[in-house]
């Protein structure tokens, strides 16, 4: 078989959210927005929510829709997006609660679904999503009536503990929400590891449960180890993979690997990847493929059935150092091809 084999650790996940959750006093919800993170929200998402989770957050309601299918009934399920045209039905049939964003998207919301549960988004000084200061104080009135089920904002620079935005948001989310009779939330992960100051009553970790930074003390959640479909002795100048961009300086051997830039591992991650086999180190080799990548075994006795690309040996966070991303970025570029394999419960 030439697929290779993303492992998801569900008891890593597990263990994350608790490591979380009991950094705080008030609630810990779960982020599973972009299936979570790549990693299959049918999985993590009731996993989660018979660890304790009630509420749950997404993107859109597409994503919201596909979760309410995997939990059922019972679990508030969060739509960041707020209440878009045309979103009615699916968050009737669904039972999502969207966080509404500007005045159009409630006046859509009472409109459409009135009586229908709804959260509030404020813009404490992101500008991304969510109701300016002036609209909030115009609205809030009447949205207060109508008890919203929660009240949220999103910081921009979380994780540098030491950014002035951080105080200055939460002190505008404070002007903003203070008095209000509804539960109120203002962290993801790096917000919840800046202080009690910044929990509230709800907490909205994400890359946390998937174990990346902001989240140091993370536990690893996964690993991909790749099929060698085929192996073979390169001569002193012979060249390696598209454009000859390799050339070989001494007899080296090569072993070709199945996965490639189609499958989120983009062509820049090259000229500082390692992959391994068992304990021994190997370079990536020349140009990766839109299916295939070339490394250098010359070094390694017997050759396993796969490398290993993400492991023990180099997390997300390393990966994405090479390519100045985030892990963020890398965990949900994982593609479509992997086969995705749950250890754990
Ligand atoms: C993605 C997102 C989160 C989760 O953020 P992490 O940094 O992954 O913990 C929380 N809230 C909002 C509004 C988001 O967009």
């Amino acid at each position: 078989m030439a697929q290779a084999q993303l492992t998801v650790d569900l008891d890593a996940i597990r263990a994350n959210w608790r490591a979380l959750d009991a950094l705080s006093d008030c609630e810990t919800g779960a982020v599973v927005k972009a299936n979570s993170y790549g990693l299959g929200a049918d999985r993590v998402a009731p996993m989660l929510a018979r660890e304790g989770v009630r509420r749950f957050f997404t993107a859109t309601v597409e994503e919201g829709a596909a979760v309410r299918k995997a939990l059922g009934d019972g679990p508030e399920i969060n739509v960041f997006g707020g209440h878009m045209a045309g979103d009615a039905g699916l968050i009737k049939a669904a039972g999502l609660t969207p966080m509404l964003n500007s005045i159009d998207q409630m006046l859509r919301h009472v409109e459409a679904l009135p009586g229908h549960p709804f959260g509030i988004q404020l813009d404490s000084g992101m500008n991304r999503l969510g109701m300016e200061a002036e609209e909030w104080a115009a609205l809030r009135e009447l949205a207060m009536k109508q008890k919203p089920r929660l009240i949220m904002s999103h910081l921009a620079c979380a994780d540098e503990p030491n950014h002035g935005m951080n105080a200055h948001q939460l002190r505008n989310f404070r002007e903003m929400t203070d008095g209000l009779d509804a539960p109120r939330s203002l962290s993801a992960t790096g917000g919840i590891l800046l202080g009690k100051n910044y929990h509230f009553d709800v907490t909205r970790p994400g890359i946390g449960l998937y174990g990346a930074m902001p989240f140091r003390d993370a536990r690893r959640v996964v690993s991909l180890h790749i099929p060698v479909i085929q192996t073979r002795e390169v001569k002193t100048g012979e060249s390696v993979g598209y454009g000859n961009n390799f050339v070989a300086r001494s007899p080296m051997k090569v072993a070709t690997i199945s996965a490639g830039y189609a499958d989120g591992l983009q062509r820049a991650l090259a000229p500082k990847t390692y992959l391994w086999a068992g304990e021994t180190r190997c370079k990536l080799l020349g140009r990766i493929s839109m299916d295939l990548i070339t490394v250098d075994v010359t070094a390694v006795d017997t050759l396993p059935d796969t490398l290993e690309l993400l492991g023990p040996h180099q997390s997300v966070d390393q990966l994405a150092n090479h390519i100045d991303t985030i892990g963020y970025e890398i965990l949900t570029s994982l593609g479509g091809r992997y086969a995705r394999v749950y250890a754990g419960a």
